[in-house]
């Protein structure tokens, strides 16, 4: 598809944008350009795609996203290489969960190539907003809305696609070492819903579960299964690994009720390369305890495209409160860690056929 390009002059001065690029946080500063691609059902599809200025969208007030929440998006990042170029990790599968996510909430695809060909053209006018922080990147959130107006429920007509850049720097405030997690009575999704697409109404949900973690002192809020409220699914923006003595790792499986975490999988190859057997079995909260409690779980890891790999440190629950390992950092997560943003980042070859140059 070819994009008209919108030229326009950058709204930040570059003094200003060097002093934020140094500590720029998450999520709260966004680069000059955004993509737009435009559906239409009687149109034949996908149309006017266009990179332009970042700027506000024009809907109408009867707009289906506002009214039925059908929006879906995706989380990536772009990473500086030693080189000075820019590389995408895995894009195609951030793509293929976009369209995942598409099929749950009846919305049209939008063509792997176009998804992936979208970032590239705002990566070409935007590559200067990389963060000067050590470990900074440019995290991409692709996202698509139901734009036609109407009343009623049902899959609308009309949507956009849309690319927006955000410099990153640590995800966490505190830059934690590791984190404390906040058992909440709340749950996430249920079997047969749509816990394994990323729809905007999942984090809606996940609101006021996470305040109630931020008010008790916890980074993040642990969901168990709405069933039995007895196995361990995923954090708020996160998977989880447990490591164990015997050189064994588990981490939930994909049963539908779980994001499929592109870190999760690309993990599990890690973590078998290592010589570590992974296996994808339910376990429960109870298990999880007496297993720290006992000393054969000697780490707990939480991965996502924006915390990278975290050390899970403390678990607390209404009425207990256990400790992981040290409490700290352990040598699987740091390693695996390492590993990864190796990877990423362009400092050991890519054996896998992850890393795309842009
Ligand atoms: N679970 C949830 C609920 C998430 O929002 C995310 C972030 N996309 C993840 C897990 C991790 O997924 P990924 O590794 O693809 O970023």
């Amino acid at each position: 598809m070819e994009f008209t390009t919108i030229p326009h002059p950058a709204p930040l001065p570059s003094d200003t944008r060097t002093e934020a690029l140094k500590n720029p946080g998450f999520g709260t500063l966004f680069s000059d350009h955004m993509v737009t691609v435009d559906y239409d059902e009687a149109k034949g599809g996908w149309h006017s795609a266009t990179l332009g200025p970042r700027g506000p969208i024009a809907l109408d007030p009867a707009a289906a996203v506002l009214h039925y929440a059908q929006e879906i998006f995706e989380g990536m990042k772009a990473y500086r290489q030693p080189d000075g170029g820019i590389a995408l990790f895995r894009p195609d599968a951030n793509a293929r969960r976009f369209n995942a996510s598409a099929d749950r909430l009846a919305m049209p695809h939008v063509p792997e190539e176009l998804f992936v060909e979208a970032i590239r053209q705002l990566l070409s006018v935007d590559g200067e907003w990389f963060p000067s922080v050590e470990g900074g990147s440019l995290y991409l959130r692709p996202f698509m809305i139901a734009t036609e107006a109407f009343l009623g429920v049902r899959p609308a007509k009309q949507y956009k696609f849309i690319v927006i850049a955000s410099p990153a720097g640590n995800y966490f405030k505190s830059g934690a070492p590791a984190v404390s997690l906040w058992v909440s009575d709340y749950t996430r999704a249920a079997p047969g819903g749509t816990g394994a697409a990323k729809c905007g109404g999942n984090y809606a949900a996940s609101l006021v579960p996470t305040r109630e973690a931020f008010e008790r002192g916890h980074d993040q809020v642990l969901f168990l299964d709405a069933a039995e409220k007895k196995w361990i699914e995923e954090l708020g923006g996160m998977n989880l690994f447990f490591v164990f003595d015997d050189g064994s790792v588990v981490t939930p499986p994909l049963t539908g009720t779980i994001l499929p975490g592109i870190t999760r999988d690309s993990l599990i190859t890690l973590l078998r390369e290592e010589g570590l057997t992974v296996r994808e079995e339910p376990y429960s909260i109870d298990q999880w305890r007496a297993d720290a409690e006992s000393g054969k779980l000697l780490e707990t890891m939480a991965c996502g495209t924006a915390a990278v790999v975290t050390p899970v440190g403390k678990v607390t629950a209404e009425d207990y409160e256990f400790t992981i390992g040290s409490g700290g950092p352990g040598q699987i997560t740091s390693k695996i860690r390492e590993k990864l943003v190796s990877i990423q980042t362009g400092t050991v070859a890519d054996t896998h056929g992850w890393v795309m140059r842009v």
